[in-house]
């Protein structure tokens, strides 16, 4: 029969490894989304929407659709979807392949701060600047809810919903981005910080090249760790290598 792989997606890299795989011949792939995004690109292969239902709910996904291999890439920081992956592989006996893109590096001339979340961002800012470019998503914006006196710019892929800080202007883009596009958006709002999780990869590092350019300082969001005994590949080249005694 052919071997089934499951990749939980929502990223880049998710779909460049759906592709991958169901180019591969007699290889059957699944791609799970959250269904956070309304219009979110269709990867290759067969798309679920929706939760599982917890670590068990995915276990039994696994159990019901015989699934021979799970393929975690999702995004660095969705940490619950990740906890429960490597619970189901547990469980079941289904062989887990954790993608994760490498974090970005501070190089010279970044005024980097590092925390390890949100609530600690939203503590240091008044400390650094008073507008604000929030570009951490849609989701954990509650965090700078209670902060007032500073303005807050909001980029993400769709509306972001209450609670919001008081002062706030949402702009909607989905990235790639680019360097002068995100110099000419910090000058436009006379940004004066910026705020990002450590997310990594190409797609939206322009930002930070763009603040180091206007010196200006960046509140980095530390990544959440990987569950305790799993390790990660960092790109999908890896992933398939490692995919390829189930996959061929
Ligand atoms: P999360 O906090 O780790 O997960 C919360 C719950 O959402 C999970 O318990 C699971 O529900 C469901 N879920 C998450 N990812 C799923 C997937 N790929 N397929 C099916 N169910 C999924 O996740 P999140 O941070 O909200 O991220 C949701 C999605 O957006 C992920 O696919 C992620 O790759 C993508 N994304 C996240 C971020 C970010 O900053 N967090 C940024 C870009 C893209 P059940 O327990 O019911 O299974």
């Amino acid at each position: 029969m052919s071997p089934h792989v499951l990749v939980l997606g929502g990223t880049t890299e998710a779909r460049e490894l759906a592709a991958a795989l169901a180019a591969r011949p007699g290889v059957r792939v699944t791609s799970s989304l959250a269904g956070r995004v309304s219009r979110p690109g269709t990867p290759a292969g067969e798309v679920r929407v929706g939760g599982f239902g917890g670590a068990e709910g995915l276990a039994g996904w696994l159990r019901a659709h015989r699934v021979d291999a799970v393929a975690d890439a999702t995004h660095p920081f969705a940490e619950t979807i990740t906890r429960n992956a490597a619970r189901a592989a547990a469980a079941t006996g289904v062989p887990l392949v954790v993608v994760r893109r490498p974090g970005w590096q501070a190089g010279p001339g970044d005024r980097w701060h590092p925390v390890p979340s949100l609530d600690s961002a939203a503590s240091l800012l008044p400390g650094l600047g008073r507008r604000v470019f929030l570009s951490t998503g849609r989701l954990g914006l509650a965090a700078f809810a209670h902060l007032t006196g500073l303005h807050f710019l909001v980029r993400s892929v769709e509306p972001p919903e209450p609670p919001l800080p008081e002062d706030t202007r949402v702009v909607l883009a989905r990235g790639p981005f680019t360097v002068p596009g995100e110099r000419d958006l910090l000058r436009a709002h006379r940004i004066d910080v910026l705020v990002t999780k450590d997310s990594g990869g190409a797609a939206t590092a322009a930002k930070l090249t763009a603040a180091r350019e206007l010196g200006l300082p960046v509140v980095v969001v530390r990544r959440p760790p990987l569950p305790e005994g799993v390790t990660a590949v960092p790109d999908v080249r890896t992933a398939l290598e490692r995919l390829a005694p189930t996959t061929g």
